[in-house]
């Protein structure tokens, strides 16, 4: 194994890479062996990581800019994790595994590769349809570049390969963004997919994430069952973005929809998916504005909602950021609770990987607690699951969401 570069723990720095979480931070390595240039390892390189006494522990990629120093993968030294064939087993697994979600025909999009939780760090993939949409996020996979094009191209046979790798992240990992065609045709302006039976126009190309918030997809559908069950509720839909919710609320049988978004442009294209669908445009109203004073407006004007919807982008980014987004997240969630009719459900979510579900529920308390509002938890929510977590890696869980009801 001497042709890798070895990097060396420091004493007693082995426990994270024994548990089999996949990321190694810088303050673990004493030093690292056999790389052939003075400086260390290339960015991007495979190393061996060896425990301080000399014991082989795991493979990794190597990021010399990173705090995330490797990206480990495989904890068998017998791996051979440089070949086509190890990196096809794994993207073969993963893709295997979102049969279940692809299966039957009503839903054409997902998520088939989920990075670390996957067994490939650093690797995104969503399908839309023949569309392929890949992130390379960290060195690691991004100087693999081609060769998980070329088993992409050979594994799903899309019409178009088109990368997105316009994210914050890599600047951690001192990569440019790119994005454009990688394969096959440009992608058409919209991509029409579907999603548990409903019709949504993705771009692709500007979209936010890929295109699609695909991780909503299972709480989506939960949504349209808890409106089917109500009489035909009005439903509040807050951070819109382009009418995902709303599409379902109206499958379900809501009377009228309010979509709140900051984005013209997202309520445009909602409103192109609510007529793909063969809903009265009617019935939805749109309000184009910041949720934090919206909401306050709604309650001024006395309306009421039976069912709220609150699914606001990333408040905290770090640690630093949890106690000014958990006073954000109460906010809006006094504002809603305050919206809802006797009887009525909010489902609120919180996508920030530094707050915890338990806190999340904190806050909820705080907020109905303010509010005077007596709620109930009818149900827990994720993300969707094409978005698997690894036991072993427990930060892959950023989505989590309540059902509450209000009960007077
Ligand atoms: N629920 C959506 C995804 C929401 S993404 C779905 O299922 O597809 C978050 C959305 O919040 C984005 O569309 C963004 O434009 C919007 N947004 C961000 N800040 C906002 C604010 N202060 N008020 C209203 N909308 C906001």
């Amino acid at each position: 194994m001497s042709e890798y570069p070895r990097v060396i723990l420091a004493p007693r720095r082995d426990v994270s890479v024994r548990r089999r979480h996949p990321w190694l931070f810088s303050g673990a390595i004493k030093r690292v062996e056999g790389a052939p240039q003075s400086g260390g390892p290339q960015s991007g390189a495979l190393v061996a990581v060896h425990s301080a006494e000399g014991e082989f522990l795991a493979w990794g990629h190597y990021s010399a800019a990173s705090q995330i120093r490797v990206r480990l993968f495989a904890w068998d030294e017998r791996d051979a994790p440089e070949t086509t064939g190890f990196w096809r087993g794994r993207l073969e697994r993963a893709i295997a595994a979102r049969q279940p979600v692809l299966a039957g025909g009503s839903t054409t999009a997902c998520r088939l590769v989920n990075a670390e939780s996957d067994g490939i760090p650093g690797l995104v993939v969503d399908r839309y349809g023949d569309v392929v949409v890949v992130q390379y996020l960290s060195a690691g996979a991004d100087v693999r570049r081609e060769l998980f094009d070329e088993l992409l191209v050979e594994l799903l046979h899309p019409a178009t390969l088109y990368e997105r790798s316009d994210v914050d992240v890599r600047e951690k990992e001192r990569l440019d963004p790119r994005e454009g065609l990688l394969y096959g045709t440009e992608p058409p302006e919209t991509v029409e997919i579907l999603e548990n039976g409903l019709r949504f126009g993705v771009d692709v190309r500007h979209g936010h994430k890929t295109g699609f918030y695909l991780d909503q997809r299972d709480n989506r559908a939960l949504l349209r069952a808890a409106v089917a069950h109500l009489n035909a509720p009005t439903v509040l839909n807050t951070f819109a973005y382009t009418g995902g919710f709303a599409v379902y609320a109206l499958a379900g049988g809501a009377s009228a929809v309010t979509n709140v978004d900051t984005s013209a442009e997202a309520l445009r294209v909602g409103r192109e998916n609510i007529a793909r669908n063969g809903f009265a445009e009617t019935t939805v109203e749109d309000i184009e504005g910041d949720a934090f004073t919206v909401l306050r407006a709604l309650r001024n004007q006395k309306n009421r909602f039976d069912v709220v919807i609150l699914d606001p982008p990333k408040f905290a980014f770090t640690q630093r950021d949890v106690k000014r987004a958990a006073r954000g997240y109460k906010d809006i969630n006094m504002q809603a609770l305050r919206l809802l009719n006797p009887g009525g459900l909010l489902f609120t979510f919180s996508c920030s990987g530094a707050i915890s579900a338990d806190l999340f529920q904190k806050i909820l308390f705080g907020a109905a607690l303010d509010v005077k509002c007596d709620a109930q938890i009818v149900g827990r929510m994720t993300q969707s699951s094409d978005h698997p977590v690894a036991l072993m890696f427990p930060e892959g869980e950023y989505l989590k969401g309540l059902i509450c009801r209000a009960v007077q």
